[in-house]
Formats: structure tokens, C-alpha cells, sequence
């Protein structure tokens, strides 16, 4: 049996105080301002750097505060919560743990104190491509050892932030499909000084999305890296991208959560102030009891997404919990955004509520940084032994 405890109730209260209290000066305004302008949110995400929650994962050796995900993903969900958004800056949180958890003892020294102080940004994480999308394993970029060099050839697409990091995680292949036992075998991750090569091997276009996500495609020229670049062994990136996502899926359920805990609240508000028909309109079980539904899902969402931290914080395996924790939260996210969108009516699409941009917004998580359907394939196969589709 398993002994690991899953802590209930309002847990890292006195974090939970001090993100509401940075959050309380970047206001509906601020974000719908950056929604308009496609702008980063520069000035949040110094805030956020300076408080040291940027840093939370990182171990306190290395410069970071040292918290366990738990921690990381109350963060997020505070900041959605609030009616914000942490994707301008969550990878900073996770995408380290592949230097942390690979990297040699000189990678870690050289890069982690500095991505703890916020003077690296690592956050641009470059897996999906636009031919093979989801099917990771047959990616086309190209990395090939040349003498103390990889010379990188390819493209990449919807890598987030590219613009506004100085180093970028980057997955390739170093041996051609045909040559290795599994498509999983001969892929590799590398590290790359960003601020070497954009502008000349390296170039990334701004793609326009239906969201604020400073989001991007990249090619890869002959570009040249040094060969110290690399991550742990060549030809086991996969295996170490996989590692790092079930962090990065508590993460996003957090920043689901805290979507929902939005919209549920917004809802109610609602629902009790709007007085039609000689009372608020709460009153109608066809307004109240869609929202008790979003309530309800919400917490055991939660509950999954507790569970899955648990386990990672304890050095468990928890693929699996990760994975579903993600999807539930995900779907009770956007389950409470449409309830939020029809308990305000026509008031729904009025910008200045916030709602239509947050709706927006909690869409993404059912389809990045995994599909719902790829999760649903994973529990089919994997937990419930059924036929593989792929
Ligand atoms: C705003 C945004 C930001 C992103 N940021 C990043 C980033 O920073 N870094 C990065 O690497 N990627 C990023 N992504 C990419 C994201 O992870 C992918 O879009 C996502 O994994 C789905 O891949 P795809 O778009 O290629 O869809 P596809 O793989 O083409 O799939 C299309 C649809 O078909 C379904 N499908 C495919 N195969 C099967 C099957 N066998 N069975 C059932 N259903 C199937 C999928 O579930 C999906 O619904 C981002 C995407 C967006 C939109």
C-alpha cells in the first residue's frame, strides 16, 4: 500500500497570500491591455521574478527557493485565479528540471543559479513540429555531431516565448529513425544559447493566436552548437522529456484550477447581483445548478491534481495521475468558463468583464501541451490494457 499523504484544505496559505498581493497590482486591465496589444507582460513577470516564485523548483543549493511542485502549481492557480495568467512565464518553473535532473554538475553551476535570479530566461521548450505534431517520436529535426559541434537543421512550431527567452530547450534527432531499435531511442535534448544564433541560424516568426501566448515557429539553418550543448546522454532525450512533462502537466492543472475557481466565483457574483423577472436570476435551478455542477467538478479535479503532486514530490511515479490531473482540470476549466459565459448573458462578451478573454484563454489547456485524446489513448492502453490505435 502506499503511504504517501495528500495534504487537504488551504494548503501554503502564506504563499497563496503574497501571490494574491502581486496579483492585486496587475488588475483585469493590465492583462485585457496585453490581450489587445499581443504584448508579454513584462512587468508581471518581473514582479513574479523578484518575489522568487519564479525560482520555486530550483533547489536552494543552486540559488532557487526550493519548494516541492505542490508549491509551484498553488502559485499558478493563485495567479488564474486572480483573473491573470502565469503562460508568459510557467516554463521558467519547469523546463530547468531537465538541466536539474540531466545535466551534468557544470551545467547545473553554470545555468541554474542564473535562471533562479532571473537573468536567464529558459523557457522556451521546442518539441512540436508542424508535420508530425502530436507523433513526437517521427520529428524531422536534424542534429548531427561534428567533431566539438551539432549542426541543427529543421523546424519547429507553437514553441512558446521563443522571443523572449536567452535559452531554449531544444529536442532532435541525432540517429535517423531507420537506425535504432525504438522510435523513442535516438532523440536528444540540448540547451541551446539562444543569443548566439537568433537572427542568424536560428529564426522565429510570431504566430497570431486567438490568445495572448507569445507563441512562435522556429527553423534551424546549419545552426552550430557546441557539442557541450547536449543534455545528459545522446539518443535518450525522449525519455528525459517525458520525465520533465509530468511536472509541467501539475503545473497547467494548477493554472485549470484556477481558471475554474474563477469562473465559479464570477458566476456566483453574478448570479446573485442580476435581478430580472423580480429576482436574481440564482434563483432559476437553470442558472444555479450548472454552477453547483462546475463547483463540484472543481474539487475533484482538485483532488486528482493534488494527488498527482503528491506523488511527484515524493519521487513517485505519477505519469499517469499527472496526466489525468491535466485532463480534469483542463475540462472542469473550460465546463465552468461556457457555465460563466451563459450565466452573464450578453454582459458575457463585454470585454471588461474579463470573462470571454479568460474563456478564451482555458481552451487552450484541452489541446496543450497534450491533447485530451492522446491522454484518453494513454489510460485506454497503458492502465486499462486495451488495443493501441497508433
Ligand atoms: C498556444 C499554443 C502554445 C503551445 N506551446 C508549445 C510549446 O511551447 N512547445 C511545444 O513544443 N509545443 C507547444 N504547443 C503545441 C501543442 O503541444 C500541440 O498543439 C499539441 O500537442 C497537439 O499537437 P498538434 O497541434 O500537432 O495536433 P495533432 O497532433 O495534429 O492532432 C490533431 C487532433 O487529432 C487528435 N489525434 C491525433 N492523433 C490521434 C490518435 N491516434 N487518436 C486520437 N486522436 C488523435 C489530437 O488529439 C488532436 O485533437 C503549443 C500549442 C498552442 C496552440
Amino acid at each position: 500500500m502506499n503511504e504517501i499523504s495528500i495534504p487537504l484544505g488551504r494548503d501554503y496559505a502564506d504563499i497563496r497570500d503574497v501571490v494574491d498581493k502581486i496579483c492585486a497590482n496587475f488588475p483585469g486591465e493590465y492583462w485585457r491591455k496585453m490581450d489587445e496589444e499581443g504584448a508579454y507582460p513584462e512587468a508581471f513577470v518581473h514582479a513574479l521574478t523578484e518575489s522568487g516564485f519564479l525560482s520555486a523548483l530550483i533547489p536552494e543549493e543552486y540559488g532557487g527557493v526550493g519548494l516541492p511542485l505542490r508549491a509551484a502549481a498553488v502559485i499558478v492557480e493563485t495567479i488564474h485565479a486572480s483573473g491573470g495568467s502565469a503562460s508568459a512565464c510557467h516554463a521558467q518553473m519547469y523546463i530547468m528540471g531537465a538541466i536539474l535532473r540531466h545535466g551534468s554538475e557544470e551545467q547545473k553551476q553554470k545555468y541554474l543559479p542564473r535562471i533562479a535570479s532571473g537573468e536567464l530566461r529558459l523557457q522556451a521548450f521546442a518539441v512540436t513540429e508542424p508535420i508530425s505534431g502530436s507523433d513526437t517520436t517521427s520529428l524531422r529535426t536534424r542534429a548531427v555531431r561534428q567533431g566539438d559541434k551539432y549542426i541543427i537543421n529543421g523546424q519547429k512550431v507553437w514553441t512558446s516565448r521563443a522571443l523572449q527567452s536567452d535559452l531554449m530547450l531544444l529536442l532532435a534527432r541525432t540517429t535517423p529513425l531507420s537506425e535504432v531499435p525504438k522510435p523513442t531511442d535516438g532523440l536528444s535534448i540540448f540547451l541551446v544559447d539562444m543569443r548566439d544564433v537568433v537572427g542568424h541560424s536560428m529564426e522565429i516568426h510570431p504566430i497570431d493566436t486567438m490568445i495572448n501566448h507569445n507563441t512562435t515557429e522556429v527553423f534551424f539553418d546549419n545552426m552550430e552548437i557546441p557539442a557541450d550543448a547536449l543534455i545528459g546522454e545522446e539518443g535518450k532525450g525522449f525519455r528525459y522529456v517525458m520525465s520533465g512533462m509530468n511536472a509541467e502537466r501539475v503545473i497547467i492543472a494548477g493554472e485549470s484550477l484556477g481558471d475554474a475557481r474563477f469562473f465559479i466565483e464570477k458566476s456566483t457574483a453574478y448570479a446573485n447581483e442580476r435581478k430580472i423577472f423580480g429576482g436574481a436570476i440564482g434563483k432559476n435551478q437553470g442558472v444555479q445548478f450548472p454552477i453547483a455542477r462546475a463547483y463540484a467538478e472543481t474539487e475533484a479535479a482538485e483532488l486528482m491534481a493534488r494527488k498527482a503532486a503528491a506523488l511527484f514530490d515524493a519521487g513517485e511515479p505519477c505519469g499517469a495521475e499527472a496526466n489525468i490531473a491535466k485532463m480534469l482540470c483542463a475540462e472542469a476549466a473550460w465546463n465552468a468558463g461556457e457555465v460563466c459565459m451563459q450565466t452573464h448573458g450578453g454582459f458575457a462578451f463585454a470585454r471588461e468583464y474579463d470573462i470571454e478573454r479568460k474563456w478564451r484563454e482555458a481552451r487552450l489547456y484541452l489541446i496543450a501541451p497534450i491533447s485530451t485524446n492522446m491522454i484518453l489513448s494513454y489510460i485506454g492502453q497503458h492502465i486499462l490494457g486495451m488495443p493501441k490505435s497508433y
